[in-house]
């Protein structure tokens, strides 16, 4: 364990043995840091949430309570805190709803679309992150002018919605997940736009071109306080314009609104034995070769199967041919990070036509995760009592062995193989 957040922090840097000054466990410290990374995580999905014009009091005061167990002398109890962590997944599902409640309001009901991938002739702008009240407010500042704007990352998603889709200087998707944007924003040779994670420090090659809203910032880039996104559409006309280059078009946009209208067309397919799975195989990416399991996964998944994709976890499985069953594609495309709430509602839905329990379905979930809003949607899965989910490429740091083998056996919780062990990693590896 390690912690240095009180004064009595063991010489003076921080308790880093087995137990605290305080009296402090390894495995309390453990719950209190997934406590604490949770709620990062769902501040995150509550600050884009309020954005929308979307709070709930109740999750407000549950992060302040959550906060609050975290600090020094308040709460030594692991099943205290297991149920506040629970609570977390719960009050992280009331703000995913709100998100998704805030977008289909504000940007209208998502079709799937098919998205032009590459640039055209001229002035180009590049928009990167999750908030996509940021990219209308910067398609409105480009309104009148040629100036053409990108979708990278996690912004692919907002073709699928009309009014961001039908906009008339909004021209296609250039790139790919978070970890190649040093290479990617260097060969865009207009202005970029990072509205939120995951956003690395950049090289010279791009910095004075780099410009980032609110909470989001790197030093070199120019930050944006308020919602004025002129200056970064003054930047696209001095920079030099865009090559035409059509890399291919690509088909996205099966939103849970989308995909629960087919419900119908769906569970009959199943009952007729044509669908025999459905892999929930997504979340984040990275560049650890480890995560070759995911493609790895998805390339051996029954051709009578569906995956159901989100978060930048795509990039990776989206390269693949998948080929079509139905007349959908085989892989389909939910959208940003944000939209796991779509994806447990399906759950949720094929459930109750099914009169079974969502771990009676076929149903396989395998998170690739890297950051804290991936730790908000594992506790409001494992909250909702689903059982049986693969999280890779690497365990998270802060569980203790006791911790997970507690998440083991209620949740039955796996581990994807990686480099450093085969499934199931034994937990005295995970001791640290
Ligand atoms: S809260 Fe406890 S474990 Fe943390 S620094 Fe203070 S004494 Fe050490
Ligand atoms: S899915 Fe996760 S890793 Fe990917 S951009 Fe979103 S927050 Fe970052």
């Amino acid at each position: 364990m390690f912690c240095n957040q009180c004064e009595q922090a063991q010489s003076g840097t921080g308790c880093a043995s087995s137990v605290g000054v305080c009296g402090k466990s390894a495995d309390v410290q453990s719950l209190q840091d997934l406590i604490l990374y949770g709620l990062k995580g769902m501040a995150a999905y509550a600050h884009h949430a309020r954005r929308l014009g979307k709070s709930d009091e109740t999750v407000s005061a549950f992060i302040e309570e959550a906060l609050f167990s975290t600090m020094t002398n308040v709460n030594f109890d692991i099943p205290a805190l297991f149920d506040i962590a629970m609570e977390l997944g719960q009050k992280n599902l009331r703000i995913m709803e709100l998100l998704d409640a805030g977008h289909l309001e504000l940007f209208g009901k998502p079709a799937p679309v098919e998205v032009f991938e590459g640039t055209k002739a001229g002035p180009g702008i590049l928009v990167t992150g999750h908030d996509m009240l940021d990219l209308l407010n910067l398609l409105k500042a480009c309104e009148g002018t040629n100036v053409k704007v990108y979708t990278h990352g996690e912004m692919l998603p907002a073709h699928m919605y009309p009014v961001l889709r039908n906009h008339p200087n909004l021209a296609g998707q250039y790139g790919s997940a978070w970890q190649k944007q040093r290479s990617e924003f260097s060969d865009f040779p207009g202005p970029i736009v990072a509205t939120t994670n995951c956003i690395m420090i950049p090289p010279s090659t791009y910095s004075n071109r780099l410009f980032t809203t609110r909470v989001t910032h790197v030093p070199g880039a120019t930050r944006i306080l308020n919602d004025n996104l002129a200056p970064v559409v003054k930047a696209a006309l001095e920079c030099e314009p865009c090559p035409e280059k059509h890399v291919r078009t690509s088909t996205i946009g099966f939103h849970r609104t989308v995909l629960l209208d087919a419900a119908p067309t769906i569970v009959q397919a199943v009952k007729d034995g044509k669908i025999s799975h459905f892999h929930v195989i997504g979340g984040c990416d990275g560049h650890e070769s480890s995560r070759n399991f995911f493609n790895d996964f998805a390339e051996m998944t029954p051709k009578d199967s569906f995956i159901l994709t989100l978060g930048c976890g795509k990039y990776r499985i989206r390269e693949q041919d998948h080929g079509t069953l139905l007349g959908f594609p085989r892989l389909l495309d939910m959208g940003q990070c944000n939209d796991a709430y779509g994806a447990i509602m399906v759950a949720v839905a094929l459930a109750k036509a099914f009169n079974c329990s969502v771990n009676e379905l076929p149903l396989t979930l395998t998170i690739s995760w890297f950051e804290q809003k991936a730790i908000a949607v594992l506790l409001t899965l494992l909250s909702l009592g689903v059982k049986g989910i693969s999280v890779g490429p690497n365990p998270p740091a802060f569980i203790t062995p006791n911790v997970f083998k507690v998440l083991q056996d209620k949740f039955d919780l796996k581990l994807t193989p990686t480099e450093r062990g085969a499934r199931g990693v034994p937990l005295t590896a995970l001791n640290r």
